[in-house]
């Protein structure tokens, strides 16, 4: 039965559906329909709420790591600050911010792409982009319309609004090229004092590190409350997350790293590496590991891709074939040397051995816990 869309103001779709290719969403234009999703509604409703900011945050990676970390910064500061969008619980499931005497708090909103096309009047009152890389291509026509999409977060902003741009690919300095109002560049190079925050190591937090920094700054929270946030950071589950340390080696667990391009960071992040990796792999090369490889002492293959990963890797490192993943951290950890670290960073799916990443992270932190 064909609903007419006739005298409908918006359809509400989820990110999830392709709207570039579903049939609803071209008669939903046939009808000049407005598509938008649950953050439109929320930007609608922000006219009846108590006046507070909006941050919002998108990019190809880094997004929930700089949500969660200008969130935090927020709470650090006093700030009554709520997080949502595509991290945890969608926003309008949660309660709005209160009135707050003290001054306005702040909504922390991680945006994807597909958050951000199903939205047509979000004025972020801080706009981050992070970085744009190729990924979601099956979704958009070509590269520059997915860059285009991420564009449009600085288009809704009105002048007094301000764009936080990382400016470290080109795709997003040509974005930042083109935003008129006030900008505020980051380049990760400025940061000095990244020894000093334990959850957040490598090259790729510096990045999310200095545009939450700017963040901060535009909402006048003080630098000594800033150093002091990113010092006490606890970090994401399953992102680089430090879960033991035993007899001086440190153990990581990175079980979110479902692909070679996001495990790359965290063997950058890390000096002496011993490696678990393996699951059901995604494609049949590490290359954006390969740099990385001078600093792997040994690697240890789990699940599916122990075969693979064997032929790739046995050129370059000493590799042994463990199959299941608590074999594979007895292993890493009795040949690991004080200032050594086991990693768990799979660059794989899990579904060979797990029910999702989260559930393969869960039991490497129970097998470090259960370690002699
Ligand atoms: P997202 O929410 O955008 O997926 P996350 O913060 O959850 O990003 O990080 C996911 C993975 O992406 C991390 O494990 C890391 O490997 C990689 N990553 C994080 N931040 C960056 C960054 N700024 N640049 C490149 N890669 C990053």
């Amino acid at each position: 039965m064909a609903i007419d869309l006739g005298g409908f103001d918006g359809l509400v779709v989820s990110p999830g559906v392709p709207i570039n290719r579903h049939p609803i969403a071209a008669r939903a234009r046939e009808a000049g329909v407005p598509l938008i999703g649950d953050i439109e509604l929320f930007a609608q409703a922000r006219a009846a709420l108590p006046p507070h900011r909006v941050v919002g945050i998108t990019g190809t990676n880094g997004k929930s790591t700089t949500t969660a970390l200008v969130h935090h910064i927020c709470e650090t500061a006093g700030l009554p600050a709520l997080m949502g969008g595509n991290i945890g619980v969608p926003i309008l499931s949660r309660d709005p911010l209160q009135p707050n005497p003290k001054g306005s708090g702040v909504y922390v909103l991680e945006l994807s792409s597909y958050q951000i096309d199903l939205t047509t009047s979000l004025d972020c009152d801080v706009a981050v982009l992070l970085n744009i890389t190729p990924d979601h291509l099956d979704r958009y026509l070509d590269f520059a319309d997915y860059a285009a999409s991420k564009a449009r977060l600085f288009q809704l902003q009105s002048k007094a609004s301000v764009a936080v741009i990382a400016t470290e690919d080109d795709p997003s300095r040509a974005i930042a090229a083109h935003v008129n109002h006030r900008l505020v560049r980051v380049a990760s190079t400025e940061i000095t004092d990244q020894s000093r925050w334990p959850s957040l190591q490598g090259p790729h937090n510096a990045q999310n590190a200095a545009a939450a920094i700017a963040v901060a700054r535009a909402l006048n929270i003080a630098d000594a409350v800033i150093e002091a946030a990113l010092e006490t950071y606890p970090g994401l589950p399953h992102r680089m997350e430090r879960v033991a340390e035993r007899d001086g080696v440190l153990f990581v667990n990175d079980s979110k790293a479902t692909n070679p391009t996001s495990t790359a960071p965290a063997l950058a992040a890390y000096p002496a590496v011993h490696w678990i990796l393996g699951g059901q792999a995604k494609t049949d090369e590490l290359d954006a590991c390969a740099p990385w490889f001078g600093h792997v002492r040994a690697a240890y293959t789990i699940g599916e891709a122990g075969t693979l990963f064997q032929k790739l890797l046995g050129p370059h490192m000493k590799v042994e074939d463990c199959e299941m993943l608590c074999e594979a951290v007895k292993r890493a950890a009795a040949a690991a040397a004080p200032g050594e670290t086991v990693l768990l960073s799979p660059a794989c799916a899990s579904f060979d051995q797990f029910r999702d990443y989260e559930a393969r992270g869960d039991a490497f932190r129970a097998a470090v816990g259960a370690l002699k």
